[in-house]
């Protein structure tokens, strides 16, 4: 196994618990935020989303099973009679269904205003009410509520089996609004009329609890948030009007077997309506065709279930969670869209789950999350981006003006520096022409070094002016009309000598050339680093060769390839070759003196001619550096007046300090 060294181990950890870091902060904020505002009424927004999604949902069609008996205005019209009729034309329509066999009979209407109208006699009612339950049809009343709590059926009506047939209202518990959305199962322990119609009809046992049913404590019932089925676009339960069956005009086969609910609707009373999640208008569903809703949401067994708090809570973190950390993470317009696109996705997801599999996921707490989270976060991230392009402005500033020291501080070491060493040089020039016998051949030797050192020193001193001359912008081509023959044969003569110490070979292949405008110092400069690099980067023995032929492919200009067979280079090394201060590193470099400043200087100065300079090489195999130079200079002005910005010359520098002077200066100064 291979163990990690210790500090690769701890950068791992800090890796690691700055990721983990980064995933909790927002997980902890989304949790906090959720949090509270689990405790903040946001039921309004719920309730609207809750109808959105019903109104869209997939809606069972209702069943025809159940039958609608309406005691509506055309009935009471025709007999005369105010709402809800009396009780002897109640027992005339029980008598007059009991023949068609029904399924049941449930009869949610306020038998004591019908006994009260015309003083009629109950008896009728009762009678005919247990001769039908006789005959195997149950028979279910459905009473009301006052102050006093269930107004029971009157005497002696209150026999007949019957429960509280009231539509809940959204009062004061969800939204506020006054429309049905569930319904009461049980209270006090007793089921209410749907649920006990259901039990009449033996579909369902006395403890049944249907899906979506859940115990409320303060109210000590059960609610039941049904499966919506009244689709204002589509066809409702079939509808028969009591006076139809009165007077015999219906068709017996539409109610023979059926489940009837008998229920008055008058558009006079609006408390024969409630509002739907499909519809505000309060005249338009009748109750009673709700009471047939929820019983058949309570047969089918389908209600709409509820996500437990603590998954509704998990599922509002994760989203804001996600909200956050997209907004720390990206800039502000993107976690507006990923704000957006978040939040659409959650509806969605959420409104197909409800509509498929009666699933509610609550979307107000969410949706609250994900948008105070952004809008708490954006101006969070502005502030912290100003406060960061502030100190990077300053940082820059800051900068600008070490560069500036920095320049003046060279231009000025540099320029003094340059008479000492050059002083040196000529002092132990003169001593080695002047020594005689009193100096030995090590003294000799030593004096040679002194000069050669110092000649390097004043290459670098003079490398390090043409870069503060550069970077102040006060470089300007010196041009007279030239034939770079000349230049190159010069450049070769003056490191045959160099070369021979080296076995090296310098040849050249000149074709004759038309003169061109050319700065003919810089171009020598340029020439005379290329063949020192050739010759220090060759191993002795090797060939040096330089050409030059017209090149007119792009513009009328001449061509010049110093060609080495040295150590070469690879293609990562030659991505960095001309920047400023870049030595390859590798044992035949460090051994070798150089600054690293001799291309950057060399492709300075030719492209200031409007020029090319480029390097074909391969490690082990030399390198060909190829000189372009137009006949007249493009770029002279331009190139003298704008500066290159400062490129981070300090770091450079410093990065390269150890390599700037050369290890045989160092050598030779101990
Ligand atoms: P230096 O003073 O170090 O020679 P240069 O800018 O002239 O600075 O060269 C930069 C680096 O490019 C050198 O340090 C060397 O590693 C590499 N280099 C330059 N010319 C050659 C060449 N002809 N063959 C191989 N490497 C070269």
């Amino acid at each position: 196994m291979v163990s990690r060294p210790a500090g690769e181990i701890d950068r791992v950890r800090y890796f690691k618990f700055k990721t983990l870091g980064k995933a909790l902060f927002p997980l902890g904020l989304g949790f906090i935020l959720c949090f509270a505002l689990s405790y903040v009424d946001l039921n309004w927004l719920e309730a609207r989303l809750y109808d959105f999604r019903v109104q869209n949902s997939l809606t069972p069609t209702p069943s025809s099973e159940i039958v609608l008996i309406t005691w509506d205005d055309r009935t009471i019209r025709e007999l005369e009679t105010e709402f809800p009729a009396p009780l002897s034309h109640h027992a005339a329509l029980l008598n007059a269904l009991a023949p068609l066999r029904p399924r049941a009979v449930g009869y949610p209407i306020d038998l004591n205003r019908a006994a009260e109208l015309g003083k009629t006699s109950p008896h009728a009612f009762l009678t005919a009410a247990r001769t039908m339950m006789r005959e195997g049809t149950p028979v279910l009343l459905g009473t009301t509520l006052d102050v006093t709590g269930e107004i029971h059926p009157p005497a002696p009506l209150h026999q007949l089996p019957h429960a509280l047939a009231i539509t809940h209202k959204d009062g004061n518990v969800f939204s506020g609004d006054k429309v049905t959305r569930r319904a009461l199962l049980r209270t006090d322990g007793k089921a209410t009329f749907p649920l006990r119609l259901a039990q009449e009809l033996g579909r369902v046992s006395e403890d049944f609890h249907p899906t979506g049913s859940y115990w409320v404590e303060e109210a000590q019932s059960d609610f039941f948030f049904f499966r919506y089925n009244l689709k204002p676009d589509r066809p409702s339960y079939a509808r028969v009007s009591a006076i139809d069956i009165l007077k015999g005009r219906f068709e017996p086969e539409s109610l023979r077997g059926k489940i009837l609910l008998v229920g008055t609707v008058s558009r006079e009373d609006s408390s024969d309506f409630s509002m739907t999640p499909y519809s505000k208008n309060p005249v338009l569903v009748p109750k009673l065709a709700i009471q047939a809703n929820i019983l058949e949401s309570i047969l089918q067994n389908n209600g709409i279930q509820q996500l437990p708090f603590s998954m509704n809570l998990l599922i509002a973190t994760i989203t804001t969670a996600l909200v956050i950390g997209w907004v720390i993470l990206s800039s502000p317009f993107s976690g507006l869209l990923a704000t957006f696109v978040l939040g659409l996705s959650f509806l969605l997801v959420s409104h197909f789950i409800f509509s498929l599999s009666g699933l509610w996921i609550r979307a107000a707490e969410p949706l609250a999350g994900m948008l105070l989270s952004y809008y708490v976060l954006v101006p969070y991230r502005l502030i912290r981006e100003y406060k960061a392009r502030w100190a990077y402005q300053r940082r820059n500033d800051i900068l600008i003006q070490v560069e500036e020291l920095k320049r003046n501080f060279l231009s000025l070491v540099t320029h003094d520096l340059k008479t000492p060493v050059a002083r040196i040089q000529g002092l132990a020039d003169l001593l080695l022409r002047r020594a005689d016998h009193r100096f030995t051949a090590s003294d000799k030797e030593t004096l040679k070094h002194i000069s050669s050192a110092a000649e390097e020193l004043d290459r670098f001193i003079n490398s390090l002016l043409e870069l503060t001359r550069i970077d102040s912008g006060k470089f300007e081509l010196n041009l007279a009309s030239k034939d770079v023959n000349t230049l190159i044969e010069s450049s070769i003569e003056s490191f045959q000598s160099l070369a021979r110490e080296k076995n090296i070979t310098i040849e050249n292949q000149l074709e004759p050339l038309f003169p061109i405008r050319v700065d003919p110092l810089l171009i020598s400069k340029v020439l005379r680093n290329l063949i020192d690099n050739a010759i220090k980067y060759s191993p002795p023995g090797g060939m040096l060769t330089l050409t030059s032929q017209e090149e007119n492919t792009t513009a009328p200009g001449v061509l010049i390839c110093v060609k080495d067979q040295g150590i070469g280079m690879s293609e990562s090394e030659k991505a960095q070759l001309f920047s400023r201060f870049y030595r390859i590193k590798n044992e035949q470099t460090t051994n070798t003196s150089g600054t690293g400043l001799g291309l950057y200087l060399s492709r300075y100065f030719i492209e200031a001619h409007g020029g090319k300079l480029t390097v074909q090489s391969s490690p082990g195999e030399g390198s060909t550096f190829s000189i372009w130079l137009p006949e007249v200079p493009t770029t002279k002005t331009s190139f003298a007046s704008s500066p290159r910005p400062p490129t981070g010359l300090l770091t450079r520098l410093k990065q390269n300090q150890p390599q700037a002077v050369s290890p045989s200066i160092q050598e030779q100064t101990r």
